[in-house]
């Protein structure tokens, strides 16, 4: 992700932008792995190492109300995030707590179409994410999950 684009994005979303900004949202997009506060900080800190933890962890949640990084909650109640917006889902490993995107078109239509069909009464959902837990056989296997099979939905 090139800095200009960066820069785009936040004027986009109605952010001034200032350095420190710029460095938190390339942290994001450099980790794909929906990082923790502190894991953002510690790619900030390499190149601007006098930004305070608190204030990275502000400039996230300003991303968060402005619409773009989105909050993962995870069972260990630790806060995570994810600047890749596209409709996916996450594995959720409980041996070592990581997060990894699943990508599967078929399942998400899936849901759509489940909740278009059953309404929650006095409930308006803007989204339906699953968390599936559990554990990789092979932990180096550790990376985003594709699933691209176009089948329709018997
Ligand atoms: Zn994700």
């Amino acid at each position: 992700m090139d800095k200009t684009k960066i820069r785009n994005l936040l004027s986009e979303h109605g952010m001034r932008i200032t350095p420190q900004r710029l460095a938190v949202v390339e942290a994001l997009f450099s980790l794909r792995s929906h990082p923790t506060v502190e894991e953002v900080a510690s790619i900030v800190h390499k190149t601007q190492p006098n930004v305070a933890t608190g204030t990275i962890y502000h400039i996230l949640e300003t991303l968060v109300k402005r619409g773009m990084v989105m909050k993962v909650k995870t069972e260990s109640d630790v806060m995570r995030y994810d600047i890749f917006l596209d409709p996916h889902h996450h594995i959720y490993c409980t041996d070592c707590s990581s997060i990894e995107d699943y990508y599967n078109e078929e399942l998400t239509r899936m849901l759509e179409l489940y909740f278009e069909e059953h309404t929650i009464p006095g409930f308006t959902i803007d989204e339906v994410r699953l968390q599936i837990s559990g554990r990789f056989e092979d932990p180096s296997k550790h990376r985003s999950i594709r699933v691209d099979r176009k089948s329709s939905i018997a």
